[in-house]
């Protein structure tokens, strides 16, 4: 191993490279390029095979990342997906948009002085590499069950739940009330950071394996919950969260200020060819606009660079705390950056004035004070003056809660934490309900891929005990 790994010695990090500033600008296709062969082996030769990984420690999936980067390294590529693979249904996609800065690179424990081992990139390499070779086959149950389970939303955690569902021989139905498979992958992320065309390869998949799809189909709405219940012998609601934080500052409610998902969502839609009259209006559409983007997580950067490609005359970014602060993950502020983007730290709208719609941010200096319970530096006035900014769109990205439930599933008395999220035991996954299980956001509040990925496969382990034991139970009793 000695003369192939520990290789950070002799080797920089390199990430895969990045298009040019001026191409980035012009298109919604990913910014970086994959790694070739011979890159993701030289950058999997400089980790050092820690005896405690702290990378995996801090994965979410607890991806067993030294033993693929080995093998990697070594050129066999066929294993190492098929590790990678073994704790993550989309490991293409987390390596794509895992903020990695903040997971398992940031903690990746080369030594001092040395920068991390590039670990998303040679994730995304393995498994698009895989799909190249026909290396990722469909998983088919070895038996039918004669069971079936219905899971209320196709985002990352009801979709990771569903294939390990079908794979152990559940028939698995999925709704959703989109017209596509995906959830935020499809409708949330941007196409810079998440090519469309890397889910729906991965939705065929699904559907070869014998999941059934039931779109446009909300649930309370379109299909009562108990029906649901009815037809299934367990289910699983991993709805996401939807309802965005509101600004509040006088003058909120003024034409040309709109919350950040429907804006992405618009420019979603549109890059997919489909009509979106708000978008062809306007209303959701930043082209030759001044645009004042209000927020500093993911979300926030996503809404500044969509703004930039859609041709914005100036893209500015407010945030009231300073850039070591900041929620979003710095890889992607500076891309940001670079694209043209200005940041605005410690700076919150007080605001908004125009007629008869937007023209003014009215904005207040902020500093930093000192930590509250969890740690962080709270956020106040500063005794500074406050400043405006001329603005046709402003858009809201101040984070999300969840929805109010949809009646049918008030009606079930469902029961939530303080925070509006519903109540699961956290080892099976199930609601107070028998035989309803929860996960993803709808759960955890707004987070990550990964943790969706990770409580839907979760859930799917919950849901499988579940069964087996109501199985046995129903046995027991006609013996
Ligand atoms: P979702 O992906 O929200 O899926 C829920 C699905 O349930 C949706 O398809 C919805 O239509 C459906 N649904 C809801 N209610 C009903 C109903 N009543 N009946 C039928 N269907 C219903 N995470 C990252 O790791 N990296 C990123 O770069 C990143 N960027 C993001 C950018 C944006 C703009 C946003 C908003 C989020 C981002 N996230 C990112 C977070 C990530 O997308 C979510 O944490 C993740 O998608 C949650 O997965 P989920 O399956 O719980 O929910
Ligand atoms: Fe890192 Fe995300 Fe991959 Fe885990 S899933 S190894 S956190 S990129
Ligand atoms: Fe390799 Fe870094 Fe993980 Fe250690 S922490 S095993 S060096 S990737």
């Amino acid at each position: 191993m000695a003369d192939r790994m520990l290789q950070f010695v002799r080797l920089p990090q390199e990430q895969p490279e990045k298009r040019a500033v001026a191409e980035r600008r012009a298109d919604f296709a990913e910014i970086y390029r994959s790694f070739a062969a011979q890159e993701a082996a030289h950058q999997s030769s400089r980790c050092s095979q820690c005896g405690v990984p702290f990378c995996s420690v801090h994965c979410p999936l607890g991806n067993d990342i030294p033993d693929w980067l080995k093998l990697t390294a070594e050129g066999r590529l066929e294993e190492a997906y098929e590790i990678s693979a073994a704790t993550n249904n989309f490991p293409e996609i987390c390596g794509r948009i895992c903020p990695q800065d903040r997971l398992c690179e940031g903690n990746c424990v080369i030594e001092k002085g040395y920068e991390a081992v590039t670990i998303g990139a040679v994730e995304r390499f393995l498994t698009d590499t895989a799909f190249a070779e026909g290396w990722v086959r469909v998983r088919r149950p070895a038996r039918e069950r004669g069971l079936s389970v219905g899971i209320i939303g196709a985002g990352p955690a009801g979709l990771s739940a569903a294939e390990e569902l079908r794979a152990l021989g559940y028939a698995v139905d999925v709704y959703d009330r989109y017209d596509r498979i995906g959830g935020l992958l499809i409708y949330g992320i941007p196409n810079f950071k998440l090519e469309k065309e890397i889910v729906f390869r991965r939705a065929a998949q699904l559907t070869e394996q014998g999941v059934r799809f039931h779109l446009n189909c909300e649930i309370g709405r379109d299909l009562p919950f108990d029906e649901l219940r009815r037809r299934h012998a367990a289910v699983l609601i991993a709805t996401g969260v939807y309802q965005a934080r509101d600004l509040t500052a006088p003058g909120a409610g003024l034409p040309g200020i709109v919350p950040a998902l429907d804006y992405l969502i618009a420019s979603n839609r549109n890059g997919l060819g489909d009509v979106v009259p708000a978008f062809d209006s306007g209303l959701l559409n930043a082209q030759n606009k001044r645009v004042v983007v209000v927020g500093g997580g993911d979300t926030a950067m996503d809404c500044v660079r969509t703004a930039v490609r859609q041709g914005a005359r100036s893209v500015k970014c407010l945030y009231r705390r300073d850039r070591a602060n900041m929620p979003g993950s710095m890889r992607e502020v500076k891309n940001a950056e670079e694209e043209g983007v200005e940041f605005l730290w410690l700076s919150a709208p007080k605001g908004f004035s125009g007629t008869p719609s937007l023209q003014t941010v009215h904005a207040a200096r902020m500093r930093l004070g000192l930590p509250d319970a969890s740690g962080r530096q709270s956020v106040e006035p500063a005794d500074a003056p406050s400043f405006r900014l001329d603005a046709d769109l402003v858009i809201k990205a101040l984070g999300f809660d969840p929805e109010d439930l949809p009646l049918q599933f008030v009606t079930l008395d469902l029961a939530v934490t303080r925070w509006g999220t519903l109540r699961i035991h956290h080892r099976s996954f199930m609601t107070h309900l028998p035989g309803v299980f929860a996960a993803g956001d709808i759960v955890r509040g707004a987070s990550l891929v990964v943790w969706a990925i990770r409580d839907g496969r979760d859930a799917a382990a919950g849901i499988h005990a579940y069964l087996e034991q109501e199985t046995a139970r129903i046995a027991v009793a006609a013996e």
